[in-house]
């Protein structure tokens, strides 16, 4: 028996009765199948593209549109999905995380990508990040070095319709060679220096977001911008994600 609620009832004028003249009030089911109003968490996820805006400044719209349009909650596991749209990062299998969404919106607003570019995601994890990148630009290549989270955040994607995003599995701190030059590199994993072979793979212009640190703990998240002679580097604050692991990051 559904849940009757005030949208699916039809509520008929007041009728005079045999009872002392007290008006009753007659409710009558329309016979409409109550759509559980919060089954797409739309809800939560505008109050969280809220917050990206107004709280952390997230200016990009098409960012904002993206974190709109992306169900969260279809990338992480089934008994936290109430709490996907919260202002946290959440685990995933592998012991890693789904970073917190205003990791998510600042680093692809500092990738500034747009429907033409060819982007490189090192550490896929849930591939909601994968995701948002596909919205802002033309294709995305990601690298997962753990194989079930790679195979289950293709497979998350190709649910959702896109297309225009592949992952696939080694170690991410050599880049994609045969697919670069990108326009942007997205690292979502610390490392402890900036991995060269990516540099390397950047169009001259080009952008890489990375956490780096001396330790695995904490990091500073900085983007490296490729110029005709070298690259200049910039600091966008402290950060802590989970540790790179590869030739160019941590051992094990
Ligand atoms: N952006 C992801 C968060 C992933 S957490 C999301 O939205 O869910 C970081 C991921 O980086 C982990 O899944 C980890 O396995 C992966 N990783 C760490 N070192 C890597 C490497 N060298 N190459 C590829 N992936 C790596």
């Amino acid at each position: 028996m559904p849940v009757l609620r005030m949208t699916d009832i039809l509520v008929r004028p007041f009728k005079k009765t045999r009872t002392g003249g007290m008006p009753v009030l007659h409710v009558v089911q329309t016979g409409q199948q109550p759509a559980n109003r919060n089954q797409d968490y739309s809800i939560p996820r505008e109050r969280m593209v809220e917050r990206l805006r107004d709280h952390y400044q997230i200016k990009d719209q098409r960012v904002l549109d993206a974190m709109r349009s992306v169900p969260r909650h279809a990338f992480v596991p089934e008994a936290l999905q109430g709490r996907a749209y919260g202002d946290h990062a959440l685990p995933i299998s592998g012991s890693q995380t789904i970073s917190q969404p205003y990791i998510v919106a600042r680093m692809t607003e500092l990738l500034e990508v747009n429907g033409d570019s060819r982007v490189l995601e090192i550490g896929a994890g849930s591939g909601y990040q994968t995701a948002i990148l596909s919205k802002v630009a033309g294709q995305v290549y990601s690298i997962e070095r753990i194989a079930n989270l790679a195979r289950e955040a293709q497979a998350r994607i190709r649910q959702l319709n896109i297309y225009n995003a592949t992952v696939k599995c080694f170690d991410g701190t050599l880049g994609w060679a045969a697919n670069a030059p990108y326009d942007g590199i997205l690292v979502a994993a610390g490392g402890p220096n900036v991995p060269e072979p990516l540099v390397a793979q950047l169009k001259v212009g080009g952008r890489l977001v990375v956490p780096v640190g001396p330790s695995r703990e904490a990091q500073r998240l900085i983007r490296v911008i490729k110029t005709e002679t070298g690259s200049k580097q910039e600091d966008h604050g402290g950060c802590a994600f989970v540790p790179l692991i590869g030739q160019h990051g941590w051992n094990q």
